[in-house]
């Protein structure tokens, strides 16, 4: 049976993809080389905008025993225990998660397969590798082999979720732009005893003498992350003595821990120019690749498939044409550039290991630190590069905040409460005659929910404030939200509302 999307690559980022759009009950094949979970140490740490996609799958990162958050801040401390920098890991996003939560890869990987195999039209093949990728207007052509034997599979779409190394990107000829950004660095995954702890639970070591990443690693775990001096040899420093030696200050030994998984990494900055070639796409580490300072490179690349699956879902639905998918490439590639250059830059203070550079960058960072008073810096809201969203509103771009609310007499988070797709909402005022009857057909035909949202009387009823100082601060009244949670536009009277909407209908290019 010919398929609605084949993914290669059964990753975070190709099985999540294949979850949504499995739900929506498409027929998806997923094909992954390696027999069993990939199991060296990756991801520990995601951020609010992943715990709000998870949650979407039933995963409550506040509550799920697979999920840690420490409500704590982050310190970044020179080799003499100083701080230099203090982040803050502790508060709520204004999207209502924490914003951080640690876990481990594998696990989470798991958990993925699991809920993906309960899909009825969900297949995974594993232990087959892509070799062959061919596409004509009508469909794409998948050849796969298992060692013993080959078989092609057809689709209507192929999505390359297969790595840094990707097949499907090179067999479509796109091309890598490499930053020429490398360090080595060795991590470690490991199981301490019960009661071991260290404080602060998350911190970075600036010590010329071994840049160090200290933190938790999901429940039960711990990682460290040492740089590999350029003096070193990286065959030596993966041996598992080595390890021990490097832990030893750090009061763990065979004795009290367990040294779970270890690899050295070579940690890299590169990007893709082009997402998408036809009927096929590329998405997660295939479509960028960043250093893991900042712990968001596989949240970029789940941001990747929830962004494909909302296009694809509707273009499979015959609401949308194939066109969309050009602004799945033009908005994701601005927004994963973005973290490709901020997780440089924090290498670039990280990994200094000449010691004339290292007090200059500790009197640098201890001053700035002093004059804003050793308050914690937050993470910025990043926009999207262009696409489906009215540049010329205030906060269309971003991703949307939540909040507490009352729907049909359920309290939850927003997402949980009211739901996920095309939605206005009319905060504190009237949605009467917002849209004409035409706009409303065109809005219904996306499945758009129109809804007022404030004080008793609305739609829903709001538990807190986020919704009404969101629209304080846009100096809006309404507002259009995606199927991804990112704001579409805001608007102040019902008259810009019309206007925004339309661009956004015109911008989808929605098949009446
Ligand atoms: C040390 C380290 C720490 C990290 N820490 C974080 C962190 O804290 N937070 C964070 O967000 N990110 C982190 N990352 C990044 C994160 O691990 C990756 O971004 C993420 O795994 C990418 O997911 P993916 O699904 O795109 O690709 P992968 O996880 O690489 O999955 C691709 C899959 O495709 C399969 N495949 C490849 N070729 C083929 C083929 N031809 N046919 C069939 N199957 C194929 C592979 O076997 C693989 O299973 C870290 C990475 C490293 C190395």
């Amino acid at each position: 049976m010919s398929q609605n999307v084949i993914i290669v690559g059964a990753g975070p980022v190709g099985l999540l993809l294949a979850i949504l759009l499995g739900r929506k009950g498409r027929a998806i094949t997923i094909v992954e080389k390696w027999p069993e979970i990939y199991e060296r140490p990756r991801a520990v740490t995601m951020d609010a905008e992943v715990a709000r996609i998870l949650a979407t799958l039933g995963i409550d990162c506040d509550n799920d025993p697979a999920f840690e958050n420490h409500k704590e801040l982050y310190y970044w401390k020179s080799a003499d225990l100083k701080d230099l920098q203090i982040v803050d890991w502790k508060s709520l996003a204004p999207s209502g998660w924490h914003v951080t939560y640690w876990f481990n890869q594998p696990e989470l990987e798991a958990r993925l397969i699991d809920i993906a195999s309960a899909l009825p039209s969900v297949t995974l093949l594993r232990g087959w590798t892509a070799v062959a990728l061919n596409q004509d207007k009508d469909g794409t052509e998948l050849v796969i082999e298992d060692g013993t034997s080959s078989q092609t599979v057809n689709a209507q779409f192929v999505v390359g979720a297969d790595g840094a190394n990707s097949f499907v990107r090179d067999a479509l000829g796109l091309e890598v732009v490499d930053e020429g950004y490398f360090f080595d660095w060795l991590i470690l995954d490991m199981i301490p005893a019960a009661d071991y702890k260290t404080s602060p639970a998350q911190w970075q070591l600036c010590d010329p003498k071994r840049p160090t990443t200290i933190v938790p690693g999901g429940p039960g775990r711990r990682r460290w992350e040492f740089m590999v001096l350029p003096t070193e040899d990286k065959d030596e420093i993966a041996k598992e003595e080595s390890a021990w030696r490097l832990l030893e200050p750090w009061g763990l030994t065979p004795d009290n821990a367990q040294l779970e998984r270890s690899a050295v990494y070579r940690f890299q900055a590169r990007y893709t120019k082009q997402w998408r070639k036809g009927r096929c796409m590329i998405a997660g580490d295939a479509a960028h690749l960043m250093p893991p300072f900042a712990g968001e490179g596989m949240c970029a690349g789940l941001r990747d498939a929830v962004a494909l699956s909302w296009r694809l879902s509707a273009i499979l639905d015959g609401k949308l044409g194939a066109d969309v998918l050009q602004s799945y490439e033009s908005e994701r590639i601005a927004h994963a550039k973005h973290y490709i250059q901020f997780s440089r830059e924090l290498g670039d203070i990280i990994c200094i290991t000449n010691p004339k550079e290292v007090a200059a960058r500790d009197a640098r960072m201890m001053a700035d630190l002093a004059a804003r008073d050793q308050q914690p810096i937050t993470g910025d809201l990043v926009k999207l590069g262009p696409g489906i969203w009215c540049e010329d509103t205030a906060t269309a771009g971003e991703l949307s905040p939540q909040g507490m609310v009352l729907f049909n007499g359920h309290e939850d988070r927003f997402d949980q409460a009211v739901g996920q797709g095309w939605m206005i909402l009319a905060v504190d005022c009237t949605k009467d005659n917002l849209l004409n009857d035409l706009e409303m057909i065109d809005f219904e035909n996306l499945g758009g929910r129109l809804l007022s949202i404030g004080s008793e009387g609305c739609d829903v009823k709001t538990l807190d404030a986020s919704y009404r100082d969101w629209m304080i601060a846009a100096g809006a009244n309404y507002a259009i939200i995606r199927p991804d949670f990112y704001i579409a536009a805001t608007a102040n009277t019902p008259a810009q509302l019309a206007i925004h909407f339309n661009t956004i209908l015109d911008r989808l290019r929605l098949i009446t």
